[in-house]
């Protein structure tokens, strides 16, 4: 059989480059791949064809013997040096440097398929007083476990995994995937090279089994939302005899009904008469411990932050304790009777005319004042 030109085969010009060559000969070697054509004769041809005529050309050696001197000056049956022939052997050879240039030389992948399992999350929802003290909850997590039944293999009783006929045991395949030709898990043994024929009633075949298990959670006090607390190997368990993932609890802390938490700080707004404003006074403030008495100097004004040192958080990862801030809201007083409205309009009276008694006002109706220009 009269031998084709190996330009023509790889559909380039004689002066073509050596990236041209390559790319030329990828598109045919991934279209005529074996793996892709399987029981195809004419595509196993062109496929030798292809890797015959990018051997010589991409070798600059034989590409300038070639030129010279056609097939004659190359072909291995003549002597023309020992070309390892192109054999099915050698397909994957060949073909695997041409994609390790693309793919990173990252072929292959887990064999054997034995995988950790998956990391699980759970969030866990805390007073803020089970957050700050610290506390031990119990939790059900759904996760997957190995198979009792078949010690994880999948397999029933009595039978063991065979040789997986898709891959051959090897746990991978090539895919088409678009242009390109990539090797994959095996879709039918996952990997592991491995495929149950009789598979395990208890687990269809997994080895794994959706169980609800009851963990003990210690939460060191402290925490506040985000934190995340790890229980090593108790996630799902892994597949092939890989190790189990882990579990990570994450705290979220619930909102307190007196209490805002800013990291180590709390805050809360205490409501004071206008009258303890004014004269001074001692209120009851909470704190995580209990109630606390709060002396209130005379002319207080609303919004003051009173600080109740370390009566905050003490942080997880240690440090002091942080402070309670108390912010006091002055309350205007309701549902006055006539007594104490006389009381009241009286006061209002012996005011008038002195704003010594307003510091606030007095210093507002001054910025009033400049801004519209009528000083
Ligand atoms: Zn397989
Ligand atoms: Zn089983």
């Amino acid at each position: 059989m009269a031998k084709r030109d190996y330009y023509e085969i790889l559909g380039v010009e004689r002066g073509a480059s050596e990236a041209e060559l390559k790319k030329a000969y990828r598109r045919l070697a991934m279209k005529y791949h074996p793996d892709r054509n399987p029981d195809d004769k004419d595509a196993e041809e062109k496929f030798k064809e292809a890797n015959e005529a990018y051997e010589v050309l991409s070798d600059a050696a034989k590409r300038s013997a070639y030129d010279q001197y056609g097939h004659a000056g190359v072909d291995p049956q003549m002597g023309g040096g020992g070309g390892a022939g192109f054999g099915g052997a050698n397909f994957s050879d060949i073909f695997g440097d041409v994609f390790s240039d693309f793919f990173g030389g990252a072929r292959g992948g887990s064999r054997g398929g034995a995988q950790r399992g998956s990391d699980l999350r759970y969030t866990l929802e805390l007073d803020l007083e089970e957050a700050v003290r610290g506390t031990t909850v119990t939790i059900r997590v759904p996760t997957l476990v190995g198979c009792k039944t078949c010690d994880g293999s999948g397999a029933k009783k009595g039978t063991s995994p065979v040789t997986c006929t898709t891959c051959g045991g090897i746990g991978q395949v090539r895919m088409q995937q678009g242009f390109f030709s990539v090797q994959q898990t095996c879709p039918r043994c996952h990997g592991s090279g491995k495929m149950i024929t009789d598979p395990c009633g208890s687990c269809h075949g997994q080895g794994r089994v959706e169980e609800s298990k009851t963990l003990s959670v210690k939460v060191p006090p402290g925490v506040d939302t985000g934190d995340r607390i790890r229980l090593s190997g108790e996630g799902e368990a892994g597949t092939h005899g890989g190790p189990a993932g882990d579990l990570y609890v994450v705290v979220n802390v619930r909102e307190h009904a007196i209490f805002q938490r800013d990291g180590k700080h709390l805050y809360c707004e205490v409501p004071i008469s206008f009258a303890d404003a004014a004269l001074g006074g001692e209120l009851e403030v909470p704190t995580l411990d209990g109630r606390v008495k709060l002396k209130i100097p005379e002319g207080t004004q609303t919004g003051k932050l009173f600080r109740l040192r370390g009566k905050g958080v003490a942080p997880v990862r240690g440090g002091a304790a942080g402070d309670l801030m108390c912010r006091v809201a002055v309350e205007t007083p309701v549902n006055l009777n006539k007594r104490q409205r006389e009381l009241l309009d009286e006061f209002r009276k012996s005011l008038q005319g002195d704003d010594s008694h307003s510091p606030k006002a007095s210093g507002w109706f001054e910025g009033v004042k400049r801004f519209f220009g009528d000083v």
